[in-house]
């Protein structure tokens, strides 16, 4: 008989801090105590304990084609054979580059790494090297991974904490990063006219997806591409939830945005650990070895990794699913409004694609003030249910939801039918 979950996190306490190597694993923002997988496949994960339950989480975004896809097994198993890390350039990562070159609209180079954080940590050194300037603005809500001067209402983790801003950070860098809310074009014109030779840089979700999930209003994406381009600052796009998730070519393709910089991660690993940064070939040309801007990784350009991230984009090509994908997530989004509103309860669901969230308001949520005063009481009880019931969403209320192309069928409706009975159970 193998350890129960609870045997194992009684283990996982003495041994890691909070038992866990990354902290929403650790169930505090919804109470209770995680459950751990030993396998998973297609739109669900089996437990230590014997329980299947339909994921909502697919791997915090990069399952898209669903847990264990054959393909991309495949393609792991045939680059195992042929040894697990060169140290030398392989074959793989110009076959990489290639895709997300073609793929993604701004991306004329790139540079591989080996997680979301690194790309947007490399994102803000390069714009800092290439304009001379030091200050970056980010925007309240956005999270890009646990980067020192972008861990400053950072969303996600932090957040449901109830911690927006991490310790360890000195007030000398905090002073470097500008945090604005999202969706107001006049603050940011404010914060251009006073500091305006020394922005280096504006960084977004531009569908900020850490937070639960907010959508930019008409306008205010292209307001930041005029402004970077008015007064020479470089505009990311930190598409790593986002890349290959709401169209081939992200947000930017969606939208019809050019920015500067985009990194991506998540779903190019095709669930191996794996980050990008790619842009305009004049500012990536600045990263060492022809630039001034260092960067490097050991493992970076793994040949597992990039033949699963390969497999992954080239499963999105062949067949682009993002239509079947936006009618199941549209389902699940009239569904459990229909069920909120039967109940009487306000219930805001914000969908695109494949992403979706649920916030307990009764506004329409545009900014991260708006989300955090939504009421996460309901949300921890309806997360209870539904995991009682076999339906396991992010164990936290600012989180968004993935749906893969694993559930189409039989998991969606039945997670349409238990999400709804625990709304209508609050
Ligand atoms: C997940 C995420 C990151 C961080 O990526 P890691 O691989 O976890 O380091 C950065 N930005 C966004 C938008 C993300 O969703």
């Amino acid at each position: 008989m193998s350890d129960s979950s609870d045997s194992l996190f009684e283990r996982a306490l003495q041994l890691m801090p909070g038992g866990v190597n990354s902290p929403v694993r650790a169930f505090r923002s919804v109470g209770g105590t995680p459950f751990f997988t030993r396998s998973a496949r297609g739109a669900t994960l089996e437990t230590v304990d014997g329980r299947t339950l339909i994921d909502f989480v697919c791997t915090w975004g990069p399952a898209i084609h669903g847990h264990n896809h054959p393909e991309i097994r495949d393609a792991i198993a045939a680059a195992l054979d042929r040894g697990t890390s060169f140290g030398t350039p392989n074959p793989l990562e110009v076959d990489m580059a290639e895709r997300i070159v073609r793929m993604v609209p701004s991306v004329e180079k790139v540079r591989m790494c080996n997680s979301g954080t690194e790309a947007t940590m490399t994102a803000v050194r390069l714009a800092r090297g290439f304009t001379r300037r030091d200050k970056i603005i980010k925007f309240a809500g956005c999270y890009h991974g646990h980067v020192d001067s972008l861990l400053i209402k950072a969303g996600s983790g932090a957040l449901t904490m109830g911690n927006p801003d991490s310790a360890g950070i000195p007030d000398s860098f905090a002073r470097e990063t500008i945090v604005l809310p999202f969706n107001d074009a006049d603050v940011i014109d404010q914060a251009f006219a006073e500091h305006s030779d020394s922005i280096a840089g504006v960084i977004l979700e531009p569908y900020p997806a850490n937070v639960g999930l907010i959508l930019p209003e008409p306008g205010f994406l292209q307001h930041l591409r005029d402004v970077c381009t008015r007064h020479g600052s470089v505009l990311i796009f930190d598409e790593v939830m986002t890349g290959f998730r709401v169209a081939a070519g992200g947000v930017q393709e969606v939208e019809g945005i050019t920015p500067d910089l985009t990194t991506l991660g998540k779903i190019i690993g095709g669930g191996l650990p794996v980050g990008a940064l790619g842009g305009r070939a004049n500012i990536m040309d600045q990263l060492a070895p022809i630039g001034p801007v260092y960067q490097a990784g050991t493992l970076s350009g793994n040949p597992l990794a990039m033949a699963a991230g390969i497999a992954a984009l080239d499963l999105l090509d062949a067949e682009p699913p993002y239509a079947r994908l936006d009618i199941l997530g549209g389902r699940i989004q009239s569904t459990i409004t229909e069920a909120a509103r039967s109940k009487g309860l306000p219930l805001q669901v914000p969908q695109v694609g494949s992403m979706f969230a649920l916030f307990f308001s009764a506004s329409p949520v545009r900014d991260y003030d708006d989300a955090t005063g939504s009421t996460t009481e309901h949300f921890k009880a309806v997360f209870q249910t539904c995991l009682e019931n076999g339906v396991y969403l992010p164990p936290s209320p600012f989180e968004t939801c993935f749906i893969s192309t694993a559930h189409e069928g039989e998991a969606i409706d039945r997670a349409c039918e238990v999400i709804s009975n625990a709304i209508r159970g609050i």
